[in-house]
């Protein structure tokens, strides 16, 4: 009898796992194949930290979310700081100023993720205009952190720099004017950063140090951070 209790038990947690896997939200479920198109779930941090070991699957998913890009093979042009594979960035949904952006590859996916599900809504939410142009002072950049001896992740190519972002209707928000600024443009920053803290493994601000006083960083590197 015990035997038979143990079965529907067992029965019942495949069961309850079967629905679980087959309903719940792609975004909430872990075992699900990355979008970059659905919304922040509470899976997507973890999947998209995944595709750094999935190179093919990082591509395919940029393709599918309409991201345009062309593939650097690993080199050693800098010879202090060889990359492995990275991407040069075409066209995203939002153009850059700088350009060429050279990333890796789950990093320009956490980027896209970032401009999609939150740059881009949060300016038409709060501005009721689409966002024109992201600033950034640039992604792959061979050199250390400010002050010390470490590498910085922008040396991987795994990190970028974004100190503002343009509207369609020409105003333009800064970090370094609106930082912490109680209006829209303050609003606005509050909310990009937070957002970007459930996707990169690390965000710092200003609020981290002077050194970022005019700028986001963030990076997928093995740090964790949101500052
Ligand atoms: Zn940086």
């Amino acid at each position: 009898m015990r035997h038979w209790k143990l079965i529907l038990l067992g029965l019942a947690v495949i069961g309850a796992g079967y629905l679980l896997h087959r309903y719940l939200p792609s975004q909430h479920n872990p075992f699900r194949a990355p979008d970059l198109t659905e919304p922040i779930g509470l899976a997507t941090y973890g999947k998209l930290t995944d595709l750094k070991y999935e190179a093919a699957l990082c591509k395919e998913k940029r393709i599918e979310a309409g991201v345009e890009f062309t593939v650097l093979a690993a080199d050693g042009a800098e010879s202090s700081c060889p990359l492995q594979e990275t991407l040069s960035l075409k066209k995203s949904l939002t153009p850059y100023n700088a350009a060429p952006l050279r990333m890796t590859c789950h990093q320009m996916a956490a980027l896209h993720v970032w401009e999609r599900q939150v740059l881009r809504p949060q300016a038409e939410k709060i501005f009721g205009s689409p966002l024109r142009q992201i600033e950034t002072y640039g992604s792959f950049s061979c050199r250390n952190i400010a002050g010390t001896r470490t590498r910085s992740q922008h040396s991987y190519a795994n990190a970028i720099d974004i100190s503002g972002f343009v509207l369609e209707d020409g105003r333009r928000i800064s970090v370094k004017d609106h930082w912490r600024e109680r209006s829209d443009f303050g609003r606005y920053l509050a909310k990009a950063h937070k957002g970007s803290c459930r996707l990169f493994s690390v965000t710092l601000g200003p609020d981290y140090n002077t050194a970022h006083a005019d700028h986001f960083h963030v990076d997928m590197g093995s740090a964790e951070t949101c500052k």
